[in-house]
């Protein structure tokens, strides 16, 4: 039997949040296109993220805004309309875990970013809160810091990958490479199976880590990745307040970052990021968690945690290289070396998938790409449909 020919607009390489996002947008828009994951949907950064759709004030501690911190300022309030399902893409019944996110700080802020606060820039993005209004954490007559409500909020990551893939669920496809060759043919990318090829007219790398080594497949070395590891802290308690908040220390950064969510069994679980996740990638896990330990009794010591369970999980975030492994500030788009219809995103950020998913359509649309007629997609069928990937929660405390 020969092999069919399928023709797509579009078709995505890995269905974390970038695929899956860029999926949605494309598809909205009339676009054919279609995604293909390796594994589990959202697996690797994705389901380990924190889910903070965050408007950059984390990196306005140094007093100041950067260039990161302009780049993402609208994206709380384009999640938003989503959620609401007037945005670029439909986020209706995508679970919110929190509107509020806090800042606080042990001592005082310092009188140059509490300023930097107070100033006219950052209006509407924070606000300093009365006692009162703290949130139950802080909540203590011991606690003598400032807190502050930020402008972020947080969304049930699974919830999200459930939204994201159920809307387009026919266009999402599983791919073993054991029996799926990506090859280059005259400059152009395509995937081949033994029964059909899909020649796409234009393909989006959005593997995450797993970029480089797709790229490597196409026989490509550029643009360059680079791998900034973190080893967040899991504790499981009995202390049923849910908080979303940064500790802000001496550094730029946050000192601690504290997320809360659910095991499948209803059981609360703190996830700690922040410097405490970003100092210690080469700790033993058994240190790092006597360091989480101490950074929570230092900093409230009046909360009673009670029985409680600790996990470290170690994860690299996958980014466009920058010198000396800095953060980079944007989401990135770029052109696959040598192949002609290929590109390659990371978003860098959760947050600001929907600029990559913009920026993918601006392409679309600079190179004439038009929009296809829909294509009969039955010969893909039989390659099944990923699942969504387990919360390391879950994988942290089984
Ligand atoms: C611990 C942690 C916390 C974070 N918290 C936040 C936060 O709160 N807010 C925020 O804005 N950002 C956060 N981030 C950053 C954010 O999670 C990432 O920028 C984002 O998830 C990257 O998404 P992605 O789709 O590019 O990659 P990934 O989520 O890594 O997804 C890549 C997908 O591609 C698949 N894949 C890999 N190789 C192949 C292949 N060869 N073929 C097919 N499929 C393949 C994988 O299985 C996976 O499903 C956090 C990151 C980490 C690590």
């Amino acid at each position: 039997m020969s092999a069919t020919t399928l023709q797509v607009d579009v078709a995505i390489i890995g269905g974390g949040i970038a695929g899956l996002w860029t999926l949605n947008h494309l598809r909205q828009r009339g676009y054919n296109a279609v995604l293909f994951e390796q594994q589990a949907l959202g697996s690797r950064q994705t389901i380990a993220s924190q889910g903070m759709i965050h408007g950059g004030i984390k990196y306005a501690l140094g007093g100041a805004l950067n260039a990161g911190s302009e780049a993402i300022a609208r994206m709380p309030d384009l999640w938003r309309s989503c959620l609401r399902g007037d945005g670029p893409v439909d986020l209706r019944g995508c679970r919110v875990l929190s509107e509020d996110f806090y800042l606080w700080s042990s001592g005082g802020l310092g009188s140059r970013v509490s300023s930097f606060f107070a100033s006219k820039l950052l209006r509407g993005r924070v606000e300093k809160l009365a006692r009162r209004d703290y949130p139950a954490p802080l909540q203590s007559s011991a606690f003598q810091g400032q807190v502050y409500r930020l402008v972020d909020l947080v969304l049930d990551v699974p919830s999200l990958l459930h939204t994201l893939s159920e809307r387009y669920r026919d266009s999402i496809f599983r791919i073993d490479w054991d029996t799926c060759q990506l090859a280059c043919e005259e400059g152009k990318a395509e995937l081949r199976w033994p029964h059909c090829t899909l020649q796409p007219r234009q393909v989006l790398l959005s593997a995450g880590a797993g970029n480089e080594e797709l790229m490597r497949r196409l026989g490509a070395s550029a643009p360059a990745m680079q791998r900034r590891p973190l080893q967040q802290v899991l504790v499981k308690h009995q202390y049923r307040a849910p908080f979303y908040a940064h500790c802000s220390g001496s550094n730029p950064s946050p000192r601690l970052t504290i997320s809360s969510h659910r095991t499948a069994g209803d059981e609360p679980v703190w996830y700690l990021g922040g410097d405490l996740a970003t100092e210690n990638t080469d700790a033993e896990p058994s240190e790092l968690i006597d360091k989480a330990q101490n950074e929570l009794r230092e900093l409230m010591p009046w909360l009673d945690l009670g029985q409680s369970e600790w996990a470290t999980i170690r994860l690299d975030r996958a980014e466009p290289r920058q010198s000396k492994l800095l953060k980079p500030d944007a989401a990135y788009l770029g052109p696959v070396e040598g192949v002609h219809n290929a590109l390659v995103g990371w978003p860098t950020k959760l947050t600001l998938s929907p600029d990559l998913a913009a920026a993918v359509e601006a392409h679309l649309q600079a190179q004439g790409v038009a929009r296809g007629p829909a294509t009969d997609l039955s010969q893909l069928a039989a390659l099944g449909r990923p699942p969504i990937a387990t919360p390391c929660w879950d994988e942290a405390f089984r």
